[in-house]
């Protein structure tokens, strides 16, 4: 059994709608189908998922919200005609989203993730209908029915470990299922939503608990390139990758598989194949346990903007028991998690990520730091980018760091901090975030010099 996961613009048109019924049709194993919100049509489109997010906040500001609830409806409507469906598929849309809006209008949070999610509910119901049009015996399945239990916290659902069990049950249906992904319902009985592009955590979510034999994520790209098609021109295409190496580049800007997704089909170890909607012929990338090491090694490379460093300096700080944790603990007390922590003899260094430290929130961390550690310098570094070197290769090859460090000094971009874990998966450097892109370009073709 084949769980199919489609993105966005795989489900943007009723054209679009057409090219996912053959895919579906075309192999009997694929049996669940996951489903995002009809995505962007063209470059300005507006994706549905952010056409709602408008409709709930025009709702919250009290203002009139005709023309956002139109806006969205809009989308269903060219799918529905287009593919010629009941015209009762589009009311039932319309009195959905208007109930939906009566039960939640005094409470935002609910009323957000109910309007939301809505994008991937109602494309989920066109899909069954259409899928049905089209002779093929095929049901939706509301997250509810399926048993998509979550953590109750909007926007930000976590999945609950009863609900693998629950989905397990649906093997025993016969029809094609069609599940909306991007949240799932909270013991409360709320609707509530993944992180956005959420369906992808949905997909694996269902292929773990399903325990199918392969999780295919449908999207718009041939297969995994190893940088981003939008530096160089022709990148490495990956035909394997394993969930590590994905996992590494999913953290570090690679946007074609949500990072959170990986978790439920790692402990399950069910394969992925990442393929294109436009062109499923190709083969497209699997991520797998393990792959079969080649001549590479170095796989991807990728970077992310938005870090900022705090680094400090208090001398014989490696005799200080207990200086790392009190360090830690003032993050934790103020609310922020922590991304990296390089540190030298008589200093250390705490990555973040920009956002958390806002709100006058830098002045009170740093004066803690200086009266509660006693240190003798402590200063915040922002607009700094990792950039992040992936490989399983890597731990069987000597003079990767050289390679990396030579192709960053011709380029003439400053390191400003270097990391590297246990696992020998991946080298991180720190650079300016000007620096970022020529950085990612510089090591692209010191390591894939042939491409
Ligand atoms: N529609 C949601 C979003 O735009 C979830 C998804 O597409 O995966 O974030």
């Amino acid at each position: 059994m084949k769980v199919v996961k489609f993105g966005g613009s795989s489900l943007a048109s009723g054209e679009q709608f057409e090219k996912v019924a053959r895919i579906v049709t075309g192999d009997p194993e694929r049996r669940v189908v996951v489903v995002s919100a009809p995505g962007k049509r063209f470059e300005d489109d507006i994706k549905t998922t952010d056409l709602l997010i408008t409709l709930a906040n025009t709702i919250i500001a009290g203002d009139a919200y005709t023309e956002a609830f139109e806006d969205v409806l809009e989308r269903f409507t060219a799918i529905v005609t287009y593919l010629g469906l009941d015209e009762a598929v589009l009311s039932d849309i319309r009195t959905k989203l208007t109930e939906r809006i009566e039960t939640y209008k005094h409470d935002e949070d609910r009323l957000m993730d109910a309007l939301k999610s809505s994008g991937e509910n109602e494309n989920a119901k066109v899909m069954a209908a259409y899928l049905t049009k089209l002779g093929t015996k095929a049901s939706y399945v509301s997250p509810d029915e399926a048993g998509m239990l979550v953590t109750d916290e909007p926007g930000n659902a976590r999945i609950l470990p009863e609900a693998y069990d629950h989905l397990y049950r649906l093997r025993e249906r016969e029809e094609v299922l069609v599940i909306p992904g991007f949240f799932g319902y909270s013991k409360e009985n709320n609707i509530v939503t993944f992180p956005r592009g959420g369906s992808d955590i949905t997909g694996s979510i269902v292929a773990a608990g399903l325990q199918a034999s392969l999780y295919e994520n449908f999207t718009d790209v041939d297969s995994v390139y190893s940088v981003n098609p939008n530096l160089v021109e022709n990148p490495h295409e990956m035909k394997e990758i394993t969930y590590r190496e994905m996992r590494e580049l999913a953290y570090s800007g690679f946007g074609v598989f949500h990072d959170e997704a990986l978790l439920p089909v790692v402990e399950k170890k069910v394969p992925v194949c990442i393929k294109n909607t436009n062109h499923p012929e190709a083969p497209g990338t699997m991520i797998v346990d393990n792959r079969v090491p080649d001549k590479m090694p170095v796989l991807g490379i990728a970077s992310d903007k938005g870090f900022l460093s705090i680094n400090l300096t208090k001398y014989l700080m490696n005799r200080q028991v207990g200086f790392g944790r009190r360090l830690l603990e003032i993050l934790e007390t103020e609310g922020i998690s922590f991304e990296h922590t390089p540190s030298g003899i008589d200093n250390m260094s705490v990555i973040l990520r920009e956002h958390q430290v806002q709100n006058g929130k830098e002045e009170r961390i740093l004066s803690r730091i200086r009266q509660e550690l006693d240190v003798v310098d402590v200063s915040i570094e922002r607009n700094l980018a990792l950039v992040m070197v992936v490989g399983e290769g890597m731990a069987r090859t000597v003079g990767v760091a050289s390679k990396a460090t030579a192709a960053l000094g011709d380029a003439g971009v400053n390191i400003k901090m270097i990391n590297q874990g246990s696992s020998e998966t991946s080298m991180m450097f720190g650079v300016d975030d000007r620096d970022a892109n020529l950085a990612v370009k510089s090591l692209y073709h010191a390591f894939f010099p042939n491409d």
